[in-house]
């Protein structure tokens, strides 16, 4: 167990972590967190995370296109030791859902409000 801890350690202080997952970037576009705004995804009111960057969460449009690159995220919490449960990655999943929800009503909000404004125009 402290020698998985010293490994962690090390790898995220030498940045290794960094290099051998996509962690630093974007994971469908692949461009770097400082060149492109993430995209957070708030699982509570103090912890988010991201796994795309916002270009992209606007392009993609949908849970089920916005999905595989969240499972991304997961697979590689799982191949590098990330202590988390089954209900943390829940957690996310669901917050993915809500808001990709959230979002496709947005959309038809202001899809609604455009055909009714063409009604009067
Ligand atoms: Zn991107």
């Amino acid at each position: 167990m402290i020698k998985s801890l010293v490994g962690v350690f090390r790898e995220i202080v030498t940045g290794e972590r960094f290099r051998q997952n996509e962690c630093g970037r974007c994971r469908r576009c692949k461009k770097r967190w400082f060149e492109s705004e993430p995209h957070v995804t708030m699982v509570n009111r103090y912890q988010g995370y991201f796994a795309i960057c916002e270009k992209c969460w606007q392009e993609l449009g949908t849970f089920g296109k916005r999905l595989p690159y969240y499972r991304m995220l997961l697979d590689e919490w799982n191949r590098s030791g990330v202590p988390c449960g089954s209900s943390y990655k829940k957690s996310l999943m669901k917050a993915l859902a809500k808001e990709s929800c959230e979002d496709y009503l947005k959309k038809l909000d202001k899809e609604k409000e455009e055909m009714v404004a063409s009604l009067f125009s």
